[in-house]
């Protein structure tokens, strides 16, 4: 089966430019960003969607979260705020179906999202 593109990314295929890594999680800049900074929380397994997530996951979805929380500060927008947003299917935008945590600030957002 064909390697969807983020997991082309995790193994090196395809560039991005990476901000962290780890055994389980990398995160990368988005190509095409919606806030000044906008970086892309992804685990190194294939998993599509939120849908998809185990129990087993727990812990792995709870890493994805503190990795973004610190990029945030490296990024200096902890303070100022940022928002982290799962996409799950259609409804939602989701584009790529690799699991992806998307971290976004340095500008003021709108809530109800569009
Ligand atoms: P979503 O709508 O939640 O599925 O978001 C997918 C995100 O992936 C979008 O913000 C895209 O700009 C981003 N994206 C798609 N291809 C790449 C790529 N090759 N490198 C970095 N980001 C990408
Ligand atoms: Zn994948």
């Amino acid at each position: 089966m064909e390697k969807c593109i983020f997991c082309k990314i995790v193994s090196g295929e395809i560039g991005a430019k990476r901000v962290y890594e780890d055994e389980n999680v990398v995160a990368f800049e988005d190509i095409n960003p919606q806030a000044p900074v906008h970086i892309l929380v992804i685990p190194r397994r294939h998993i599509e969607r939120v849908n998809d997530l185990k129990e087993s996951d727990e812990k792995l979805v709870g890493h994805l979260v503190l990795v973004a929380k610190r990029i945030a500060f490296e990024k200096k927008v902890a303070e100022s705020g940022y928002r982290l947003v799962l996409n799950c299917n259609s409804d939602a935008g989701q584009a790529v179906f690799h699991l992806h945590l998307h971290l976004l600030g340095g500008r003021r957002m709108t809530w109800p999202p569009g």
